[in-house]
């Protein structure tokens, strides 16, 4: 059997889950053993889905470390890995052995935060991938394709009043054009 690594990468709100859940999907109707791992810190809407902000969900399993996904994925044809920038470096080592031992695996995750910089092991997995999809969100201030996720503040929303922080997708120039403000 053949392995090999996929990345699905781009801002907040640029369809990586979407994009997880359609390859994912298209394998289970090819009948092929599909698991879906998330790291265990993201409890954002369901603890034990993986879910895009169109609502669409797959069932998937909350794992603390990276490793864990070694043993709980033997026997899978197809290996999903949401939310990937949470975990450490050694994802890259477990994406790989996975590949190696035949299993076709699916990354997705923020390739920058919300600075602008690479996020945690996806620039790792982005050079050791047979395969790149860099998916682009509009940006909310210009229609543009939008790459960042610019962090705003909630704190004058009293309908936001329990999320800590959020985002918004923004291209270049009004990711700059934001940062410059703050
Ligand atoms: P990601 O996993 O990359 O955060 P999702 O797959 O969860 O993205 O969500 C993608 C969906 O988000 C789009 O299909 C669209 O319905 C919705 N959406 C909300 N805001 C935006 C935006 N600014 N640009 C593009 N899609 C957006
Ligand atoms: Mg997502």
């Amino acid at each position: 059997r053949r392995g090999w690594i996929e990345v699905v990468c781009g801002s907040m709100f640029s369809g990586k889950t979407e994009e997880l859940i359609r390859r994912l999907n298209r394998a289970k109707i090819a009948r092929q053993r599909v698991e879906i791992f998330k790291p265990a810190l993201d409890k954002r809407y369901h603890e034990l889905d993986v879910v895009s902000h169109n609502a669409n969900s797959i069932r998937s399993t909350p794992v603390a470390l990276a490793q864990e996904i070694l043993l709980l994925a033997s026997g899978c044809d197809v290996v999903g890995i949401d939310e990937a920038q949470f975990f450490d470096e050694s994802l890259v080592e477990v994406c790989s052995q996975l590949a190696n031992r035949g299993t076709r695996v699916i990354v997705a995750g923020l390739d920058m935060d919300y600075t602008g910089k690479p996020f945690g092991p996806m620039p790792a997995l982005m050079a050791v991938a047979e395969f790149v999809t860099k998916v682009h969100a509009v940006c909310v201030c210009c229609g543009e394709l939008a790459a960042y996720s610019f962090r705003i503040a909630a704190s004058e929303d009293k309908i936001l009043l329990g999320e800590t922080d959020s985002y918004e997708a923004r291209c270049r120039p009004c990711f700059l054009e934001g940062m410059k403000e703050k």
